[in-house]
């Protein structure tokens, strides 16, 4: 079943925790256990005191009947008069509940007999009532009101045991059935307020705990305990969001000593360490999709001569703006612009082949060239300027470390400084054949 909770909505039970194991069966087994006992205990009891009363009304009523008969019986006994007799028989003998009636005169003779006394029966009838069955009822007469009376004869009534059994035993089933309904009732009330105070709320906390997010546990759907106010589980609630908090702390401060160590703190760029780390993971996902990897390696012209004419902090408010423009370009959410040391810069672009990043390097080098930082000191232009090497390789089959790209976009930049600075150059120039062969046929000679 899913219960619906003190705040109305619907909340499930946890995977793993059957039906038979819940909460909710434990407790409504134990109730009702506990139940069953107690109606029995306070049954039992009940029927004692039933069987007491009801011993009592037996014997008030029997009495008063014999009673009520009594002069007529004395009569009937004194006149020896046979119709009279058979009147006050016939008159206390019901069949149901007397089971036998006689009159008898003074010598023991009978004047009239009705009935006869059960021989079979039943044990626990016996031992409850039969003790109580049997009446005898002296009869005196007395010719004048005032005179002492003459025993005249006696009359002797017999209960019948079976009618008192039976109507001993409804009213057992009576009591009993009262008793069963009451216990279940009662059950059926613990059972309900478990659910609405416990168990609901259990689970509610248990719901929105399964969905934390383990990166943002701080963060989480806390319940809302609208009739648990000030109880444990309101506690149990707040410790847990306490508890949460604290590890949303730890996480936070964990998230930014990363990012601390992974970022360079004059540029806000990704320092040298975190761009190895990306490079490596990059190169192990092209390894796998066999998609191309590029580099973008740039370094500043002539920037010794910058910062040694203009100041060290000139020096590094270009390096800010310089970085600040290339993050402004590379605008791609997988490419990465790192500071690889001093003034130098790389790009990493996946899934970018060489004609790609070759014309991002120029978007650079343009950008660059647009910010128009005065550079009196460099020996190729007025204005701050780049010097780059581009490289884009597919990693082969068992290639697993990304060196030959490195290396590649590494001597490419090498290259662009050496042929004169302040360009970007793709490829390593190809062999002149005549060269070559001349190269070939010196060395041959
Ligand atoms: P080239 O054209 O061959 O690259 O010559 P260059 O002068 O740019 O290169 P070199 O390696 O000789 O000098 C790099 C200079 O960059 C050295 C240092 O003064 C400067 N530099 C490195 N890091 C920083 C920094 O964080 N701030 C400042 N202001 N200058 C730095
Ligand atoms: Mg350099
Ligand atoms: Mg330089």
């Amino acid at each position: 079943m899913n219960l619906k909770s003190s705040g109305g909505q619907a909340y499930k039970r946890p995977t793993g925790v059957s039906r038979r194991r819940s909460l909710t069966t434990k407790q409504a087994l134990a109730t009702l256990l506990a139940g069953l006992t107690l109606s029995l205990i306070a049954g039992s009891i009940e029927l004692i005191i039933d069987v007491r009363s009801m011993r009592g009304e037996v014997q008030n009523q029997t009495r008063q009947m014999l009673k009520l008969v009594e002069a007529t019986a004395a009569e009937a006994a004194f006149q020896l008069n046979p119709e009279l007799a058979e009147q006050v028989v016939t008159g206390l003998f019901s069949g149901e509940t007397v089971a036998k009636v006689e009159l008898r005169d003074d010598f023991g003779r009978v004047m009239y007999s009705l009935g006869e006394v059960e021989k079979v029966a039943n044990p626990l009838y016996q031992r409850l009532f039969g003790d109580i069955l049997s009446y005898q009822q002296s009869l005196e007469y007395r010719v004048q009101s005032g005179d002492s009376g003459r025993l005249v004869g006696e009359l002797e009534l017999t209960l019948a045991l079976k009618t008192l059994g039976q109507h001993f035993s409804q009213r057992s089933l009576l009591i009993f059935s009262l008793s069963l309904l009451k216990t279940l009732g009662i059950v059926l009330l613990m059972v309900w307020v478990f659910a609405f105070l416990i168990t609901g709320p259990l689970l509610r906390v248990y719901n929105a705990l399964q969905t934390i997010n383990p990166e943002k546990p701080g963060k989480w759907n806390r319940p809302h305990l609208k009739y648990n106010k000030g109880d444990e589980l309101d506690h149990l609630v707040k410790g847990l969001d306490n508890l949460l908090k604290a590890f949303q702390s730890g996480l936070d401060q964990r998230d930014h000593l990363h990012t601390l160590s992974s970022i360079d703190g004059l540029t806000g760029l990704a320092n040298r360490r975190h761009f190895d780390t990306q490079l490596e993971q990059l190169w192990q996902e092209a390894l796998e999709q066999q998609q191309p990897v590029a580099l973008i390696f740039m370094d500043i012209d002539f920037f010794k001569p910058f910062n040694d004419n203009y100041g060290h902090a000139a020096g590094d408010e270009c390096l800010q703006q310089v970085a600040s423009t290339m993050l402004a370009t590379v605008t791609r959410p997988n490419d990465l612009v790192a500071r690889y040391g001093g003034e130098e810069f790389v790009c990493i672009l996946p899934g970018t082949d060489l004609h790609g990043a070759y014309k991002l390097a120029c978007r650079l080098q343009e950008n660059i060239a647009r910010l128009n930082l005065p550079h009196a000191y460099s020996s190729c232009s007025e204005w701050i300027t780049l010097s780059i090497g581009v490289a884009s390789e597919i990693p082969l089959p068992d290639e697993i470390h990304p060196d030959r790209l490195l290396r590649l976009a590494d001597e490419r930049l090498y290259l662009a400084k050496a042929s004169g600075r302040n360009r970007i150059i793709r490829q390593h120039p190809q062999p002149n054949p005549k060269t070559a062969s001349s190269t070939q046929n010196k060395e041959s000679v």
